[in-house]
């Protein structure tokens, strides 16, 4: 049976996300121990045939419905005209955005719910609650979508490698004014602030933009690669580069974040610059009505 005639409902979405993945988790290495095997001399043939295939002819498989289903988002809209993105980021980016917006009534609770655990204790049942699913406007502001995707930046010492508090100006381990920031990284014993995954697909998508030399976003990535090479000499070119990379995927998540708000009738939360500052200089997301507007002039 052909899925061109099947309409792929959109509650199937977080399915489909995560079964791609978890195909991918299965096929990958796989293929990885294939080719160890070639390399030794054995004979792969049955493997490749009778598992290899048809685990990539699945993926395909669900890869066609997770493309059908995404499109009956309202998001899709949008971002179909964005160079670099696609049905799978979009997707990818639908499923981890979404979830729910605890109270802080329910936020204390979980807390001490987690909390009470302690090594190999278990729970007598999930916590569970009432608070509702949303999707963008869980998020009061373009920043904290930058927090929970992993996009912003720490303080940190450029003597000892610390982590800083953000408002200090010189390191509380060494006493090091050299201070400056950077991604934030995992610090064990502590709660990571944002969402593993959710940053993994946002590097891809960042990856994806300075590939996709047609991308709306490229430019800006070249423009941002150009000012960390004149800034930050002193860093690698990876370094620079990742910097540039980042610096993009914000500007693309603060286009998401005012998008996807408008394609669901809601009015985007005015930033902070632009509600104390009066007038910032903004970057109008491409394809919107604002640039349209502009380019039709
Ligand atoms: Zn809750
Ligand atoms: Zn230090």
């Amino acid at each position: 049976m052909g899925i061109r005639s099947l309409d792929i409902p959109l509650e199937q979405l977080p399915t489909l996300v995560t079964l791609d993945w978890n195909l991918q988790r299965a096929r990958m290495p796989l293929e990885q121990q294939i080719a160890a095997l070639k390399a030794k001399g054995v004979d792969t043939t049955d493997l490749e045939a009778e598992i290899l295939a048809p685990l990539l002819a699945l993926e395909k498989e669900g890869e066609k419905r997770l493309k059908k289903c995404v499109r009956n988002h309202p998001l899709w809209g949008w971002l179909k005209h964005i160079g670099g993105v696609g049905e799978k980021f979009t997707a990818q980016l639908i499923y981890l955005i979404t979830g729910k917006k605890h109270t802080e009534t329910c936020q204390e609770k979980r807390d001490k719910y987690f909390a009470k655990k302690k090594p190999g204790e278990k729970r007598a049942r999930a916590f569970t609650c009432d608070c509702p699913v949303m999707e963008i406007d869980r998020f009061h502001s373009v920043s904290a979508l930058w927090k929970y995707a992993g996009m912003n930046t720490e303080s940190y010492c450029r003597d000892c490698k610390k982590t800083l508090d953000d408002n200090v100006t010189s390191c509380t381990h060494c006493g090091s004014t050299n201070t400056g920031r950077r991604a934030p990284r995992r610090r064990r014993g502590q709660k990571v602030t944002w969402n593993p995954k959710l940053r993994s697909v946002c590097r891809n998508i960042g990856k994806s933009f300075v590939m996709v030399t047609s991308s709306q976003y490229r430019p800006h990535y070249d423009r941002a690669k150009e000012f960390y090479n004149r800034k930050d000499p002193h860093l690698s070119d990876g370094h620079r580069d990742a910097r540039a990379r980042r610096k993009t995927v914000k500007l693309f998540l603060s286009h998401l974040f005012e998008m996807w708000h408008r394609v669901k009738g809601l009015e985007p939360p005015k930033s902070y610059a632009e509600e104390k500052l009066g007038h910032v200089h903004r970057i109008p997301p491409p394809e919107s009505e604002e640039t349209r507007k502009k380019e039709g002039e």
